[in-house]
């Protein structure tokens, strides 16, 4: 997703374009659709790119471990740093940052770059297919989603007689000491 942005850099510092942006970029492993609108100001520093894409990567629900489509929301915002002086052709010396955003020699931004960071950090850490995913069966790994399967409900233990003798036994005690009174 490259912009040229060479007319953009002999603006006025504040001077603002608005860029469509609707292309495939590689996101997550995958090929994703991105859409939505960037704005590139001028700064005293170069452009900063800043606004909203929209998104989806195919992931793994963290329950059912079905693939889904997830969608995301991308709010980009990013200086990105001249190398070379659009005037007079010179080299400019890099910005501090080493992890920067930098303009190449062609006065070009490349926004694929960002848009792949800022997906990798929109993904959910666990991604649920739907709000209530029913998970797997822990018995038989049958999606139950799509129903319940044929394992029985867990037995319940009868714990009622073991209860019952401890509390005898605890009557038993209070009545001991009733009876050294
Ligand atoms: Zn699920
Ligand atoms: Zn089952």
């Amino acid at each position: 997703m490259r912009i040229n942005v060479s007319q953009q850099l002999k603006a006025s510092i504040g001077s603002i374009r608005e860029y469509e942006v609707s292309e495939i970029v590689n996101v997550a492993g995958g090929k994703s659709m991105v859409q939505g609108e960037v704005g590139l100001m001028r700064t005293d520093r170069g452009i900063l790119a800043k606004g909203t894409l929209h998104t989806e990567v195919e992931v793994t629900c963290s329950r059912c471990l079905s693939l889904f489509s997830c969608p995301l929301t991308l709010n980009i915002e990013e200086e990105y740093f001249p190398i070379t002086d659009v005037v007079s052709g010179a080299s400019l010396p890099l910005p501090e940052e080493p992890s920067s955003f930098t303009i190449d020699e062609h006065h070009v931004i490349d926004l694929t770059e960002a848009i792949h960071q800022y997906a990798l950090l929109a993904i959910p850490m666990k991604p649920l297919c739907r709000g209530g995913c029913a998970g797997l069966c822990p018995n038989c790994g049958h999606n139950l989603n799509q129903g319940p399967c044929d394992c029985s409900p867990p037995e319940t233990e009868p714990r009622w007689p073991e209860l019952n003798k401890l509390t005898l036994a605890s009557d038993a005690v209070v009545n001991e000491q009733k009876g050294t009174e």
